[in-house]
């Protein structure tokens, strides 16, 4: 017997132009989401479920979670964080905006 009606994922690519992806280095990342379809006959009929953007590289098949790994990886080797509350602080600050700490 055929199943024929059932929820179907369905990726879809976001946009049209390659970015560069930051695991390899080459342009050949995509931004696409899985989407969720209420499928009838094979059909997608209504979609049920919006899955989040992410970034699927095409050369390296690494996907964004990986890739925002390494992002936050970066960014936290940059930032000043305060010695009171742990906050991240911006660059030029003299106090911190969260508990108001003096920042060295
Ligand atoms: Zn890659
Ligand atoms: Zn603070």
């Amino acid at each position: 017997m055929f199943l024929i009606a059932g929820i179907a994922p369905k990726t879809k690519v976001l946009d049209q132009s390659p970015r560069r992806c930051p695991v390899c280095g080459l342009v050949r990342a995509y931004y696409r989401r899985v989407d969720h379809y209420l499928s009838l006959f094979f059909i997608p009929l209504l979609r049920v479920k919006t899955g989040d953007p992410f970034l699927l590289c095409d050369a390296c098949e690494k996907t964004v979670s990986e890739m925002k790994r390494d992002y936050r990886a970066e960014t936290d080797r940059g930032q000043r964080q305060c010695k009171r509350c742990g906050k991240g602080l911006e660059e030029g600050f003299s106090y911190c905006p969260f508990c108001g700490a003096p920042v060295p």
